[in-house]
């Protein structure tokens, strides 16, 4: 597209897609030097490569804690969808107002905030949670699928949100294509359904259902392992820019794997 986009919601808050964005996000030249790591959760976690947990562990004699690993989608120079909020005088935290009234949001921070919101309910449940990233940092998607597997982890979640189309609006999660992974991707839509079955319920988000998807990180896990893509970064981006929301989101996923977990 050629113009900017902008979408405005009943709050006074705008929206714009920049002009010249592409499908998978846009790093134009004068954007870079703006950007800022919207959230900065880094003193508050611990990530999958540095954490001392054991990978498995008991609680004095029971069963062994289930494993969640999640997994932040993209960090660091791949900064997933970009787009610009305006709002004047201030945006809500956590996005950190650039000029007096506007702001760029990634998805990456997106993702990364709602997947530490999903850590914290996990861990308040007895779940083991390693993740790809806490931080701003990008790591290859061989990677990320490589450290869920050296964790031992019980399920596999991979957190997004969909800059396929700035115009759409919905909740839908991803599973490993079937004709490929056999029982283990019929394993991974039953949890993706759970999911996408709460987050719909619960945030009203459109329900698009689930689908098939060709990546490395569903591909190269070997446990049930989904991508979520809880919202559009274009016709909901409203919504996710609300921290209320997207805590909905991650209480959301989390009763989805805890659903997937322990049943009821
Ligand atoms: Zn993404």
């Amino acid at each position: 597209m050629n113009n900017p986009v902008m979408f405005t919601d009943p709050s006074g808050m705008i929206a714009v897609i920049p002009p010249g964005m592409g499908s998978w996000g846009w790093q134009g030249p004068g954007l870079t030097p703006w950007i800022r790591n919207i959230i900065n959760a880094a003193s508050r976690v611990r990530t999958a490569t540095t954490s001392s947990q054991p990978q498995t562990d008991t609680d004095g004699g029971g069963a062994a804690s289930p494993i969640v690993f999640l997994d932040p989608g993209h960090g660091g120079s791949d900064t997933g969808a970009s787009r610009w909020l305006i709002r004047a005088p201030s945006l809500p935290a956590p996005f950190i107002s650039i000029s007096s009234s506007s702001s760029v949001v990634f998805e990456k921070d997106i993702n990364l905030d709602v997947a530490l919101r999903v850590r914290d309910i996990l861990q308040a449940n007895g779940v083991i949670v390693p993740m790809s990233r806490i931080t701003d940092v990008n790591i290859s998607p061989a990677d990320r699928a490589r450290l869920a597997n050296e964790s031992g982890a019980d399920l596999f979640v991979s957190i997004h949100h969909n800059s396929s189309n700035p115009f759409r609006s919905g909740t839908l999660v991803l599973y490993p294509l079937a004709e490929r992974h056999g029982s283990r991707s019929a394993a991974s839509r039953v949890f993706a359904t759970n999911i996408n079955n709460m987050v719909s319920a619960n945030t009203g988000l459109r329900d698009l259902g689930v689908q098939e998807g060709n990546f490395i990180v569903l591909n190269q896990t070997n446990m049930p392992a989904i991508i979520t893509e809880t919202g559009f970064m274009g016709g909901d981006l409203m919504f996710l820019a609300n921290p209320d929301n997207r805590q909905e989101i991650a209480e959301s996923i989390a009763e989805g794997i805890l659903y997937t977990l322990f049943g009821n």
